[in-house]
């Protein structure tokens, strides 16, 4: 009998199972039946910009967290397909940091190209998902909100690829519930133009805080202020942004810091971070993890350990982005496949997590960790037909680009970098970052 794979999300972690099962059947090779649920209307995950904050048109919680003027924050160099490179999609190279509408478009195409958008359900959320041992199968049950209608099919394996970065992390201060202006979650935030003239507090430093911050700077704030709970994120911050210590509470319209200092603000953005949500799982499926390089429960950073034919995809922080995810849909559509044998012994699986916890915890610095994702890339690739790349030239490109935001925090995005997939590299933007208000597509490709 046919396998039955379900698939949750079409985000590009989901799209690249498709692909690579696709790759599999453009080969003559019979592939299982693969069916996507994907609750937005659309394909792109995270990338599919949406307005809307709150929930959707049906009352969902939106999956959304990308604003409007989102540019990509690292070089595109470190994340391309190794099977469709910028290049041929553009026909032509492009700059190295492209706007969200230029990435969306470019993820697009591979999977249009592939044809597998037939294979996805649409505006279909899955609510529940249970296994039965007696069976070894899973029981997935959806709600198709075209037709209102909740129904359950059966399948061998599933695949989570739900993402991370989607159900927020809400910090409460105190004083929240008398504070007269604006606060919001990075979740929820969706335009800097928002922010024009006012004092900005932002809460937490790491990408977001540095992004929204940049934003809101880009498009006229009249100051940002960043508190931090462990360090400040010390970059060379344009005169009217400031770094300060963790919030201690906040009244009507001011914040006060845990160094005595406080500031007049007219809103607050908590850049607090995400937290890995699967309301869909139960507590034997459902994985618990802090978000770190070595996700827990997953052997080989995939094979949920507590039941191996659960797979996860996506799960780890991210330095390598769609490539990565690549590397985990090849591997994953081969364990499925009985290409790849998972050991039968779950202390042997624990161990394989427990060895890649630990190797994570001995580094020290920003480029062991590049490294060790890009090792586990390498370790992942050598084992598919995934098409080989210059793993080690793509860690380059991200320690590179540390470099350039060491130097020039407003300006690294006017760097550029060279493919490793084709070997070019890109032409320098025609308009500096800070000046590019237009964030269109078509200004963009503009040459
Ligand atoms: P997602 O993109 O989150 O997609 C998951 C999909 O699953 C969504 O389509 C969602 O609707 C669907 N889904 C969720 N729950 C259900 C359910 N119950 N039923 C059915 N479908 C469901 N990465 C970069 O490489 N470069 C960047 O510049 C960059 N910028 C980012 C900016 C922001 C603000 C954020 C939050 C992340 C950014 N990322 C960036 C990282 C991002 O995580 C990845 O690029 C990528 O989107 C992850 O893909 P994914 O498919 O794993 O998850
Ligand atoms: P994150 O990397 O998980 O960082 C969370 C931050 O919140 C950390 O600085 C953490 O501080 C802080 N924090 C958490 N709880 C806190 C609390 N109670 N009090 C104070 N601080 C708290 O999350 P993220 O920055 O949202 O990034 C998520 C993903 O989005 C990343 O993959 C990133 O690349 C992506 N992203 C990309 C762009 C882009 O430009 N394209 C923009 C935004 C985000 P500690 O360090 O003290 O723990
Ligand atoms: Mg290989």
């Amino acid at each position: 009998m046919t396998q039955r794979v379900a698939v949750i999300g079409a985000g590009p972690s989901g799209l690249a199972q498709l692909r690579a099962f696709q790759s599999d059947a453009a080969k003559g090779i019979n592939i299982p039946k693969v069916v996507c649920f994907e609750k937005q209307s659309n394909w792109g995950g995270l990338w599919n910009y949406t307005w809307r904050t709150g929930v959707d048109e049906h009352g969902e919680p939106v999956h959304g967290s990308m604003y409007r003027y989102l540019w990509s924050n690292g070089p595109k160099e470190g994340l391309e397909f190794a099977d469709y490179s910028f290049e041929e999609h553009f026909g032509k190279q492009i700059a190295s940091y492209p706007p969200r509408a230029v990435m969306f478009d470019y993820i697009q195409g591979r999977v249009k190209k592939a044809g597998v958008r037939d294979w996805i359900r649409f505006s279909t959320v899955v609510r529940n998902v249970t296994y039965d041992a007696d069976s070894d199968k899973f029981t997935v049950t959806v709600h198709d909100q075209a037709t209102d209608r909740m129904y359950s099919e059966v399948f061998d394996w599933v695949v989570v690829a739900s993402g991370h970065f989607s159900t927020p992390n809400v910090p409460e201060f105190p004083g929240f519930e008398r504070f007269n202006g604006r606060i919001v979650h990075a979740h929820d935030f969706r335009d800097a133009c928002e922010f024009k003239d006012k004092d900005i507090l932002i809460v937490g430093t790491s990408y977001s805080a540095e992004d929204i911050g940049s934003q809101c700077w880009k498009y006229g704030c009249k100051s940002v202020t960043v508190s931090y709970r462990t360090a400040p994120m010390g970059f060379d911050w344009p005169d009217n942004w400031r770094e300060v210590p963790i919030l201690q509470r906040v009244s009507e319209d001011t914040a006060f810091f845990a160094d005595g200092t406080s500031k007049r603000v007219d809103a607050i953005i908590l850049c607090t971070g995400y937290k890995h949500y699967f309301p869909f799982l139960p507590d034997d499926l459902r994985l618990k993890t802090r978000n770190r390089l070595a996700a827990a429960d997953l052997y080989m950073g995939v094979v949920y350990v507590h039941n191996p034919k659960l797979l996860y995809l996506g799960m780890q922080d991210q330095w390598f982005t769609f490539n990565m995810f690549d590397a985990q849909a090849w591997y994953a559509r081969d364990v499925i496949m009985g290409r790849i044998a998972v050991p039968d012994d779950k202390q042997a699986l624990m161990a394989d997590v427990a060895e890649r916890e630990a190797r994570e915890d001995a580094g020290t610095d920003n480029k062991y960790a590049i490294h060790y994702q890009g090792d586990y890339v390498k370790e992942l690739i050598a084992l598919t037909d995934y098409p080989d790349f210059d793993v080690d030239g793509a860690c380059d490109a991200f320690v590179e680009w540390k470099n350039h935001k060491a130097e020039n925090i407003m300006g690294f995005r006017n760097n550029s970098y060279r493919s490793v997939i084709t070997g070019t590299m890109a032409p320098q933007h025609h308009t500096p970052w800070k000046d590019a208000l237009d964030d269109s597509m078509e200004a963009y490709l503009r040459n």
